[in-house]
């Protein structure tokens, strides 16, 4: 249980990290400005900023003006921290000591994915955007990460232009009204990362997950039929998915 917990906290600790750089817009601004609240400005203690226990510890408010700080701050390091955690035990297993040099590249790789991904996720929700600094270094990355683990490159560069190629196909016919270049790039990402079957995959869960997040929205209120929902989020989510159990959905339909 013990690198278990260690690999969650680091996550959460990640997340808050990337919760960060997603509202600063950019690493540089993320590392080097200092944490306030957002509503009295007063400088955060380190004490303040402990991922998901601070939250807990002060109520869900900042401790000196008491508004209310939002839920999707713990929920978010603590997705994380469970998505990697999940990783870990996936891949590693109870005995870090067994696991070897491949197993370790993999799971570094799916950290790396899962990190990308989280940051898309962040983005596109908060700001409505995929941007190509983030995209165009992780498809580089992600494919030459594959490479090196023996994967076929046919397949990943198939699985770039077949997902990524049906939103471009969709922008050109919509003249990017239905999505943008930044989904396209994002496709491509998802090619990248899990080759032509599992970037497939992923299209599908994403709009299945879309779907039922548009329901319950729909059902609380909360959206009309015209809201547009960021899709990149749902991809991102969906790209963890398949990341994770890709296997086993491929399983169930075949
Ligand atoms: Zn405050």
């Amino acid at each position: 249980m013990f690198f278990e917990l260690v690999v969650f906290l680091l996550g959460a600790s990640l997340g808050s990290f990337l919760m960060v750089w997603a509202e600063r817009g950019s690493f540089l601004r993320a590392v080097t400005g200092r944490s306030m609240c957002a509503h009295c400005k007063t400088t955060l203690p380190p004490l303040h900023l402990v991922p998901v226990l601070s939250w807990l510890g002060l109520r869900g408010r900042c401790g000196y003006c008491k508004r209310s700080i939002s839920l999707a701050y713990p929920l978010f390091e603590a997705g994380l921290g469970l998505a990697l955690a999940l990783l870990w035990v996936s891949l590693i297993g109870p005995d870090a000591t067994l696991a070897d040099a491949h197993a370790w590249s993999v799971f570094a790789r799916d950290v790396f994915f899962t990190l990308s991904l989280a940051l898309l996720f962040l983005f596109d929700l908060r700001r409505g955007l995929l941007p190509d600094r983030i995209t165009l270094p992780a498809i580089v990355i992600a494919l030459v990460w594959n490479l090196l683990l023996g994967k076929d490159v046919g397949d990943l560069l198939w699985g770039m232009l077949l997902v990524g190629g049906f939103f471009l196909i969709q922008y050109l016919v919509s003249k990017g009204r239905w999505v943008g270049g930044g989904d396209i790039r994002m496709g491509a990402l998802m090619g990248a990362m899990l080759g032509l079957v599992g970037g497939i995959q992923a299209l599908f869960v994403a709009y299945i997950v879309g779907a039922v997040v548009a329901l319950i929205l729909l059902a609380e209120g909360r959206a009309t039929k015209k809201t547009a929902l960021p899709f990149g989020t749902f991809l991102a989510v969906a790209g963890y998915i398949v990341l994770v159990w890709g296997e086993e959905l491929l399983a169930l339909v075949f």
